[in-house]
């Protein structure tokens, strides 16, 4: 695809779109765990570019608690290496 490798670390939804990463979004509520790619969770706005990884974060949606929850968001993909 042409992109650059990241090699600074990567510790927000930013910089784990800039190593073309896939973030697991666990909720604190209930334990369920969505994937996503990074850039997309960027996308909705420069704000959600700052979320830190490994911390929790407020504002995803929970399809099991089905609101609004506070999850961590953990760096795993892209699963074909
Ligand atoms: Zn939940």
């Amino acid at each position: 695809m042409g992109f650059k490798k990241y090699r600074g670390t990567v510790d927000t939804v930013e910089t784990a779109r800039m190593a073309h990463r896939v973030l697991d979004i666990g909720c604190m509520r209930c334990g369920h765990t969505a994937s996503r790619w990074a850039y997309k969770i960027e996308q909705r706005g420069a704000l959600w570019g700052q979320l830190p990884l490994g911390k929790p974060v407020r504002g995803f949606y929970c399809n099991e608690c089905r609101c609004r929850v506070w999850v961590i968001l953990m760096a795993t993909g892209p699963w074909d290496g």
